[in-house]
C-alpha cells in the first residue's frame, strides 16, 4: 500500500459519536463490522491475491460515501451500502465494507485497552488460514445479484465439519471482494479459479458470505450477452461460488435487481430442495407472461415470451398443462414449487433447444414453438433436476430417462400418431449418433472420471440409446410395472443424487425385473441391440 488518504468518519464509541480521521485504503480483506466491541483490529492478510488492473492502495480515488463506523447492530446499513468510486479514471465498484473496514481499524484504536474480544464479548479467535476442502458440501446458496453493477453476494451454508477449517469453491469467473461470517472477515485465497476460505470450526453448519463481481461470458458459460444464464455442466464458477459436481446439491434463494428499463428478470425466488448447481438461472428481457392453467396438484403452469414470440409460445405450450399433469400422475408431484414453466431465451439463430432451469426452464426462441422440446424440459423437473445424477457418468439417468418420458408424454397428450412421429425422429437421431465419431457408450463405468464435454458424453448416444433402452424395458414389463418403478425411484431420490444403477435396483424391486443385462446391452455396449424388447 503506497498511501492512504485520511478520511473523516464518525465512530460510535460507547454510545457517543466521535469524529475521527482514519486512513482508508481499497482492500478487500480488512476487518469490518468492528469498532467498539472488538478492540484491536487485525491487519489485512498478507498475500491476498492482487489481480491485473487492481489499483488498490494507489490512493487515487474519490468516494462520495458518508462513512459511519458503528458497532454491529447500530447501523448495519452503513456497512452494506455500496458505492461506485472512480479509481485512476476508471469506474470500479468496491464494497463500502472495504472502506468501513479501515474506518473500523481507526476507530478500534480508541478502545485498545480492552483486549481482544468478539462482538459478543467472548474472546476473539483469529480466523483460520484458508485451506482446500472441495468435499465440504454446500447446503444452501442464497444469491443477491445486481445486474447493473455485475456485483453479487452469496450467502452459503456449508455442512458442519469436525475436522476441516477449510472450504473451497469454483470461482473461475469471479473477482472476490470480501469473505466473512457473522463474526467478521474470513481469510481467503483465489488461485487457478478456486476460492479457498478459512472457516472457523463450528458444531453446526457454517455460513459464509462472499461478495464478488462477475462478468459476461462466452455462449453457454455463464451470463450471456442476451441476458440469460447457463452454467451447465461446470461453469457455475463463472456466476457464483459453487461446486459443479452434480452430487453436491444445494437449495437456492435468488434475488436479481438492476434489469435495464423496460425489462424484467425471470427467475425463481427459491429452489427449496437440493438441486444441482446447473439448475439455477435467470433470464432478462422484455417478457410477457402466459398463464396456462393449474395442474391437478396445484402447480400453476406459465410461459414467458419475448417480443414477437407470442404465437410460438402459444403453439409450443398448448399441451404443456396436460404434459405436466401426465408427469405428476405418472411420477409424483412436481418438486420445485407452485409455479413452473418455459422462458424464451435468445441463444442466437442456430442453437435449438432448452435447458432444465426448473422451475423456469429456458427454451431458445427458435424452439419455443416446439411442444416436444417443452415436454422434454418439463420432464427434467423430475429427472435431472428433481433427482440429479450422482456422477456425470450417470448422465443417461437424466437425458435418457427424460427423452423416454418426453415421448410418453407426447403420445399421451397429443395422440399416438404424434408419439410415432417422435419415435421415428428418435430413430434418425440414433442412427446419426451411431454414425458419428463420439463413443457409443451411453453409460460409462466409474464416477467423476469423464469430462462430459471433452469426452463427448453430452450427445445423442446418451439421449437416444437411453430412450430406446427404456422403450425396450417398457416392451418387456409394460407401463404397469415401469411407471410405478419410475415413480418409486423419483419419490425415494427426490432432492438427492442417484446412480443409474440405483434406478435399475428399483426396477428390480418394484417392477420385478432385473434390467441389468438389458441396460448393459443398450448402454454399455458399442452396438445397438437388434432386439427391441429387453430379454
Ligand atoms: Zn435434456
Amino acid at each position: 500500500m503506497a498511501s492512504r488518504p485520511l478520511k473523516a468518519v464518525t465512530c460510535v464509541i460507547g454510545g457517543k459519536a466521535v469524529d475521527k480521521k482514519v486512513k482508508i485504503s481499497l482492500i478487500a480483506h480488512a476487518p469490518a463490522r468492528r469498532c467498539e466491541s472488538r478492540a484491536r483490529a487485525r491487519p489485512a492478510r498478507k498475500g491476498a491475491p492482487l489481480r491485473k488492473n487492481d489499483r488498490r492502495g494507489s490512493g487515487k480515488f474519490r468516494a462520495n460515501a458518508a462513512l459511519t463506523c458503528s458497532p454491529p447492530g447500530v447501523d448495519d446499513r452503513a456497512l452494506s451500502w455500496r458505492r461506485y468510486m472512480r479509481i485512476d479514471g476508471s469506474a470500479r465498484l468496491v464494497g463500502i465494507t472495504a472502506l468501513t473496514a479501515f474506518a473500523a481499524l481507526g476507530c478500534a484504536q480508541e478502545g485498545d485497552q480492552k483486549g481482544d474480544t468478539s462482538s459478543t464479548g467472548t474472546p476473539y479467535e483469529e480466523p483460520p488460514e484458508p485451506s482446500v476442502d472441495l468435499g465440504r458440501n454446500i447446503q444452501r446458496t442464497a444469491l443477491t445479484v445486481d445486474l447493473e453493477t455485475k456485483t453479487a453476494t452469496a450467502v452459503i451454508d456449508l455442512a458442519s465439519s469436525q475436522m476441516s477449517t477449510g472450504a473451497s469453491f469454483e470461482a473461475a469467473g469471479l473477482e472476490i471482494v470480501s469473505v466473512s461470517n457473522a463474526q467478521g472477515p474470513l481469510k481467503w485465497a483465489l488461485a487457478q479459479g478456486q476460492l479457498d476460505i478459512g472457516v472457523p470450526k463450528n458444531l453446526g453448519s457454517a455460513t459464509v458470505t462472499i461478495e464478488y463481481t462477475f462478468k459476461e461470458q462466452a455462449q453457454f458459460q455463464g451470463l450471456m450477452a442476451k441476458g440469460s444464464t447457463l452454467v451447465w455442466p461446470y461453469f457455475c464458477g463463472n456466476l457464483f461460488p459453487c461446486h459443479s459436481d452434480p452430487a453436491d446439491g444445494t437449495t437456492f434463494e435468488l434475488t436479481v435487481t438492476g434489469a435495464p428499463a423496460g425489462m424484467t428478470t425471470v427467475h425463481p425466488v427459491a429452489i427449496g430442495i437440493d438441486a444441482p448447481s446447473y439448475q439455477i438461472a435467470w433470464a432478462t428481457g422484455s417478457y410477457t407472461k402466459l398463464d396456462l392453467g393449474t395442474t391437478f396438484q396445484g402447480v400453476k403452469v406459465v410461459a414467458h415470451y419475448l417480443p414477437g414470440g407470442e404465437a410460438d409460445a402459444q403453439k409450443g405450450t398448448a399441451a404443456l398443462l396436460d404434459v405436466m399433469n401426465f408427469y405428476e400422475q405418472t411420477l409424483g408431484g412436481y418438486p420445485f414449487g407452485g409455479e413452473a414453466g418455459a422462458v424464451a431465451v435468445d441463444w442466437g439463430p442456430t442453437a435449438y433447444g432448452g435447458m432444465e432451469h426448473h422451475p423456469y426452464w429456458h427454451v431458445s426462441t427458435i424452439a419455443m414453438g416446439d411442444p416436444w422440446i417443452q415436454a422434454h424440459e418439463a420432464a427434467h423437473g423430475w429427472f435431472g433436476g428433481g433427482v440429479r445424477p450422482a456422477c456425470w457418468e450417470d448422465f443417461v439417468l437424466s437425458e435418457g430417462t427424460v427423452s423416454y418420458l418426453e415421448a410418453r408424454a407426447i403420445a399421451a397428450v397429443m395422440g399416438a400418431d404424434e408419439g410415432t412421429k417422435l419415435w421415428t425422429h428418435y430413430q434418425s437421431r440414433l442412427n446419426t449418433a451411431m454414425a458419428g465419431a463420439a463413443s457409443k457408450i451411453a453409460w460409462p463405468e466409474g464416477c467423476g472420471e469423464v469430462d462430459i464435454l471433452k469426452d463427448q458424453l453430452f450427445g445423442d448416444i446418451a439421449y437416444m440409446k437411453g430412450a430406446f433402452f427404456f422403450r425396450a424395458l417398457e416392451a418387456k414389463i409394460g407401463t404397469s410395472k415401469l411407471d410405478p418403478s419410475l415413480k418409486a425411484f423419483f419419490l425415494k431420490y427426490k432432492g438427492r443424487a442417484a446412480r443409474f444403477s440405483e434406478l435399475l435396483d428399483i426396477v428390480k424391486s418394484v417392477g420385478g425385473y432385473d434390467a441389468t443385462a438389458c441396460a448393459t446391452a443398450w448402454l454399455r455396449s458399442e452396438a445397438v441391440p437388434a432386439e427391441q424388447v429387453c430379454p
